[in-house]
């Protein structure tokens, strides 16, 4: 499918897509945040962390590179959530010296990258990618898709688009 795009209005309504992207994404996933400073990048992070059953604050990691969350469900499925935000990155030796290729496959949870652009051009092969842009004040407009336009972040894309038509 095409990109998915969504106009929000309010800060909560950003969370509600990211806790619906979390709730979808499969164990392996990687998702790439690009957006200015206030984009909402981090906001789309808490939501995430929550559809994947994350209850604990998630705040930016900015001087840390990556912060690391866990959650154990009631089924014991652990997953993780490795955030990081390449902001203050330093070039490729930063890159890496914080084991960079661990989180582009990530074999134990999901890998949510803010300011994946200062990687250059050492992404993993799949990828969501989420583009965040300032419309207004409170409006932030959303324009997700899925690279390669096939593959398992397709499908996952797939039942995002059904998920939100459907209201839920
Ligand atoms: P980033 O991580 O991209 O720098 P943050 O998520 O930290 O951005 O901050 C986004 C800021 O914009 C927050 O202060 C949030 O309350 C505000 N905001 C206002 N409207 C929205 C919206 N529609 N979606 C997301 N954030 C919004
Ligand atoms: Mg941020």
């Amino acid at each position: 499918m095409p990109a998915l795009t969504r106009v929000t209005e309010s800060d909560e309504a950003t969370w509600a897509i990211g806790a619906a992207i979390g709730t979808l994404l499969p164990v392996g996933a990687v998702v790439l945040l690009h957006g200015d400073l206030g984009a909402g990048k981090t906001m789309l992070t808490q939501g995430i962390a929550s559809g994947l059953g994350i209850t604990e604050p998630i705040q930016s990691p900015t001087f840390t590179l990556v912060s690391e969350h866990q959650v154990s469900s009631p089924d014991d499925r652990s997953v993780r959530l490795y955030h990081l935000d390449l902001y203050r990155l330093d070039g490729e030796e930063d890159l890496a010296s914080i084991g960079w290729e661990t989180y582009l496959a990530p074999d134990d949870g999901v890998s949510v990258i803010e300011w994946p652009e200062r990687a250059g051009d050492w992404l993993p092969d799949e990828y969501l990618l989420i583009t965040l842009d300032h419309v207004g004040t409170d409006q932030r407009r959303l324009t997700i898709a899925a690279v390669p336009t096939y593959g398992a972040m397709a499908r996952m894309l797939e039942s995002l688009g059904e998920m939100m038509d459907s209201g839920r």
